[in-house]
């Protein structure tokens, strides 16, 4: 198809365009609006991908990706594609930062933190392209038998709002690495980074078609996305109800699925713990990024005999924590991402007062004239309820923590396993062979000990239970976009097994 009114994304000041094949298909027809949830200001409009443009983005894909150019590229060649985009990054950071913080309200250092983390996921992943290689396995007669690795062909990543920088980086690096095309579908709240990868992916020389950038809702333009026939792997990172229903999608079509989902992980502490340095983990564990992360620690364990002593502590440092606009120098958290999103954070603390919560500190919106226009909510305490509590059992996604006591290890461990997901969990404890006890005993795919969000791109991530299935990240996080293909080879023709 010719898209007639095709335009460069810088001369589209109004409307952001799609980027299809290398080029930017704009729709001016039908758009949406992205907000700035600090100032409550229409950033720009933003082109919708219907079916159509689905069709087109995914032959693209497909024939990109099966031209010898890309299909025969070796390795270490593709590897400096991904070096060449990761130090675009990083000579762009500030731009890609401001896009992240004026979509989604981050503060500015955090973003400035993940454009680092996200090109040094592209990095990463140029080196696995240089290093990781087929294996010979053991042969058992007159052959030699071996495992080469294969991408899927065309990949669709869809991704969340909260950390488009990284979620995109971690989805499109490997599976770019692994010998696919991606089709990226980022999220309504967070349009512009992932437009701005694509940019930067043609500046670095990947191949037009390679990675496609397909603006629109999830209703839309995921749905038309993980339905195509072509569409052979899809990876994606968002709530458990979603995950679920591209789950079915994914089994009936018979592709594989990569589900990075909720969390609602428990944090935790002994009585023989460094409270000083906890109650620093904890903060920083569930009110960074305004509580808008998978693996906030927002369900507080506290051994009963040091449970006042560690509230008053978390009241005095959060009494203190900087809210602020999201450029304000010193800010420690900004708005929430969305109005809506703040209406529902707000809901949950509603029912949490309903269910017999009290509200030790926060609970509110910031009173000051530079927060009547944005999303903004005060971090907040909550303890009082039970561990069967609405907020204690949902994910808010949110500035809220609940605090709860325990008695002793085998309390803590059923309570904090008493829950659907299974992402992350922290552990404050002086007591080195406890801590491995724990660890051990805790059902999430990510265990923190006396620290807290420490994240490195080497190391697997993902979650047990309703927290998702697979493992981004880390050398093998390449195989997750690849399947295996045995071969053998003879090396006695006349010899062969009866
Ligand atoms: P959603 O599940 O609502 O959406 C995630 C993405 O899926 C968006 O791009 C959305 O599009 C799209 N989508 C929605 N419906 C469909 C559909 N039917 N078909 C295809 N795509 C669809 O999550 P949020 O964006 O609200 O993100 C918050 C959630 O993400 C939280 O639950 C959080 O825990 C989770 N998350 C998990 C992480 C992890 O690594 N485990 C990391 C970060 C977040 P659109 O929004 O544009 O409609």
């Amino acid at each position: 198809m010719h898209w007639s009114n095709s335009v460069p994304n810088s001369l589209s000041t109004s409307v952001k365009s799609l980027l299809i094949d290398g080029k930017n298909v704009c729709n001016q027809e039908n758009t949406f609006d992205s907000i700035n949830p600090a100032t409550g200001e229409t950033n720009y409009r933003v082109s919708i991908a219907d079916e159509r443009h689905v069709a087109v983005a995914v032959a693209s894909a497909k024939d990109a990706v099966s031209e010898p150019a890309w299909r025969t590229m070796l390795p270490h060649i593709r590897a400096r594609i991904l070096a060449r985009m990761s130090a675009i990054m990083e000579s762009r950071s500030d731009e890609l930062a401001r896009l992240q913080m004026i979509e989604n309200g981050k503060v500015w250092s955090e973003c400035k933190a993940q454009v680092a983390s996200a090109a040094a996921t592209f990095r990463y992943y140029a080196a696995v392209c240089e290093t990781l290689g087929s294996e010979v396995t053991p042969s058992r007669g007159d052959y030699l038998s071996m495992t080469a690795y294969e991408p899927y062909g065309v990949v669709a990543a869809i991704t969340p709002w909260n950390s488009p920088l990284t979620m995109e980086a971690q989805k499109v690096a490997p599976a770019l690495a692994a010998g696919n095309a991606v089709i990226l579908k980022p999220s309504e709240v967070t349009p512009s980074v992932g437009l701005m990868l694509g940019e930067i992916a043609l500046e670095a020389g990947l191949p037009p078609g390679l990675l496609n950038v397909l603006t629109g809702d999830g209703a839309v333009t995921g749905n038309a996305l993980i339905n195509h026939p072509d569409v052979r792997m899809i990876s994606f990172t968002g709530g458990t109800a979603t995950g679920r229903n591209i789950a079915v999608t994914a089994a009936q079509r018979l592709i594989p699925v990569a589900l990075e989902l909720g969390g609602k992980s428990p944090h935790i502490i002994f009585a023989d713990a460094n409270i000083d340095a906890a109650v620093e983990g904890i903060v920083g564990g569930i009110f960074e990024g305004s509580g808008q992360s998978c693996v906030a620690g927002s369900r507080l364990f506290v051994q009963r005999s040091v449970y006042g002593k560690v509230v008053d502590a978390l009241v005095a440092r959060v009494s203190k924590f900087r809210v602020d606009l999201p450029d304000a120098e010193g800010a420690e958290m900004g708005p929430l991402a969305s109005f809506p999103h703040r209406d529902r954070v707000e809901r949950f603390v509603a029912i949490a007062k309903d269910e017999g919560g009290k509200v030790l500190v926060g609970g509110e919106r910031p009173q000051g004239s530079q927060f009547d226009k944005g999303a903004f909510y005060l971090p907040t305490i909550i303890d009082g309820l039970t561990n069967q509590a609405t907020a204690v059992r949902e994910e808010i996604f949110g500035p809220v923590l609940c605090v709860l006591p325990f008695e002793d290890e085998s309390d803590l461990v059923a309570q904090a396993n008493d829950t659907n997901f299974g992402l992350a969990s922290g552990i404050w404890t002086a007591n080195y062979q406890r801590a491995w006890r724990v660890a051990r005993a805790l059902e999430t795919g990510l265990v923190w000990i006396n620290t807290y969000k420490q994240l490195s791109i080497s190391t697997p991530f993902g979650g047990f239970k309703d927290s998702g299935i697979g493992r981004e990240k880390g050398i093998n996080g390449v195989r997750l976009y690849q399947q295996s293909k045995g071969i053998y080879w003879s090396m006695n023709p006349l010899n062969m097994p009866h």
